[in-house]
C-alpha cells in the first residue's frame, strides 16, 4: 500500500515541489487549502487531479483535528504560514496566529488523532537574524529581528517541546531561503525576476528595491523540499540546517538577472526607502554539514543556475501573456 503524507500550505512554493516529490515517490498525497474567494491553485493545477485536497485553517483547530483523522497521513508536511518577513512587520499578531501558534495546534491534532504520525516543521534562517556567527548551524543561537522570525523561534521550540515531552517524531528543517520560479511576487528574489522581465519586454522601466547590501543564502526549492522528506525518512527526529552555504548580496542577484538579459542592472534599481525594514537582517549563510552527514543532503542548483531559472520563467510566461492580449486587441 503507498504511503500516505498530508502537506499544509500545498498550494505555495514548497507545497507544489513537495506534493510532485512525494507522488513520484509513490505516495498518497494530501492537502490542506484555505478557503478563498479566488483559486489559489495555480502552481498545483496540473497535478490537481492526483491530490486529496481538504478545506483547513491553521487557525481552525477541529479542521486539523478532522483532517488527519480522514486521510491517517503517515507523514505531515507543516508548511503553512505567514512567509512574508515584511508583511510580519504591518500584521504581527496574525503572524504569530498562523506561522506560531498554527503548529501548536497541527502538533496537538497529531498527539490526538496519531502520536506515531511524523512530522516536519518549515523553520527558517531568520531565527538567525542578528546573530555574529559565521556560518550558522544547529547550534547557533537564535537572534529573530522580526515578528515572522519570533513566529518561527516558537514554531521551532514548540516542534522540540512535542519531541521530548510526548515522544512524536516531530522535526524541524531550518531552511535558508530557496527560491524557483514559483516564488511568491511579493519576495525580493521574484521582484527582481518579474521586474526584469518586464523591462527587458519594455513593459515598466525601472525596477524599485529595498536593501541592496542584504545577504542571503540562496538554493533552489526543489532540492529543499527533498531534504525535507529526507528528514522524516532517518532514524530518528532531529533538527537540521537546510542551506548551500553560499551567500550572495541582493546586488549580486540583481545584477545576474539584469545580465541574463544582456541589461545594466545600474540604468535601472532604484532604492526605495519605503522598502528598508524597520530593523533588517544583514547577512546569512548556513552551515547544512550535519544533513549532508546523517542524510546525505545535497544542494544541485547553484546561484547563477537559479537567478538564470527565475529570469527565462518569468520572461517566457510574461511574453507569452502580452503577445495574447496584443492578439486579443488587434482588428
Ligand atoms: P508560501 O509560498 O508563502 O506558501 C505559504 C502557504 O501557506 C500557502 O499555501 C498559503 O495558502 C498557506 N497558508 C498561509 N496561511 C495559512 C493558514 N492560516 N491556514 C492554512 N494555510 C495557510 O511559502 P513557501 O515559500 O512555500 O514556504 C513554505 C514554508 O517554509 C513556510 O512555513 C515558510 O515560512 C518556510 N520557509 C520558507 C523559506 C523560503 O525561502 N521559501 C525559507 C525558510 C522557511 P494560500 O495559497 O491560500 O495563501
Amino acid at each position: 500500500m503507498s504511503r500516505r503524507a498530508l502537506i499544509t500550505g500545498i498550494t505555495g512554493q514548497d507545497g507544489a515541489y513537495l506534493a510532485r516529490l512525494l507522488l513520484e515517490r509513490g505516495y498518497e498525497v494530501h492537502g490542506m487549502v484555505r478557503r478563498s474567494s479566488s483559486d489559489r491553485c495555480e502552481r498545483i493545477a496540473e497535478i490537481r487531479d492526483r491530490l486529496h485536497l481538504h478545506p483547513g485553517d491553521l487557525i481552525d483547530q477541529s479542521a486539523l483535528t478532522r483532517i488527519l483523522a480522514k486521510c491517517q497521513p503517515q507523514e505531515v508536511y507543516n508548511l503553512a504560514a505567514q512567509t512574508y518577513v515584511g508583511a510580519s512587520f504591518s500584521q504581527p499578531t496574525m503572524t504569530a496566529e498562523f506561522t506560531a501558534l498554527g503548529v501548536t495546534r497541527m502538533l496537538e491534532a497529531v498527539r490526538q488523532v496519531d502520536p506515531s504520525i511524523r512530522f516536519l516543521q518549515a523553520s527558517s534562517s531568520e531565527v538567525f537574524g542578528g546573530t555574529q556567527e559565521d556560518p550558522q548551524n544547529e547550534k547557533t543561537p537564535f537572534w529573530p529581528r522580526s515578528p515572522y522570525a519570533v513566529a518561527k523561534v516558537y514554531a521551532y521550540w514548540i516542534t522540540v517541546n512535542y519531541r521530548e515531552s510526548y515522544g512524536l517524531f516531530a522535526s524541524n528543517a531550518i531552511m535558508f531561503n530557496h527560491e524557483s520560479p514559483w516564488r511568491g511576487s511579493e519576495f525580493v528574489t521574484r521582484r527582481i525576476s518579474q521586474g526584469v522581465a518586464k523591462i527587458k519586454l519594455g513593459l515598466a522601466d525601472c525596477l524599485e528595491l529595498g536593501n541592496l547590501d542584504a545577504q542571503r543564502d540562496w538554493g533552489f526549492a526543489g532540492d529543499f523540499v527533498d531534504a525535507m522528506w529526507r528528514i522524516l525518512q532517518a532514524d530518528t527526529p532531529d533538527d537540521f540546517v537546510i542551506a548551500t552555504g553560499v551567500r550572495h548580496s541582493v546586488r549580486a542577484f540583481a545584477e545576474r538577472a539584469f545580465a541574463r538579459v544582456g541589461l545594466d542592472w545600474e540604468k535601472y534599481v532604484r532604492v526605495d526607502p519605503a522598502r528598508l525594514r524597520p530593523v533588517d537582517v544583514p547577512s546569512l549563510r548556513g552551515d547544512a554539514s550535519k544533513a549532508q552527514r546523517v542524510l546525505g543532503w545535497r544542494p544541485t542548483v547553484t546561484f547563477e543556475p537559479l537567478v538564470d531559472m527565475m529570469v527565462d520563467a518569468d520572461l517566457a510566461a510574461l511574453s507569452r501573456e502580452h503577445s495574447l492580449s496584443h492578439r486579443e486587441q488587434s482588428p
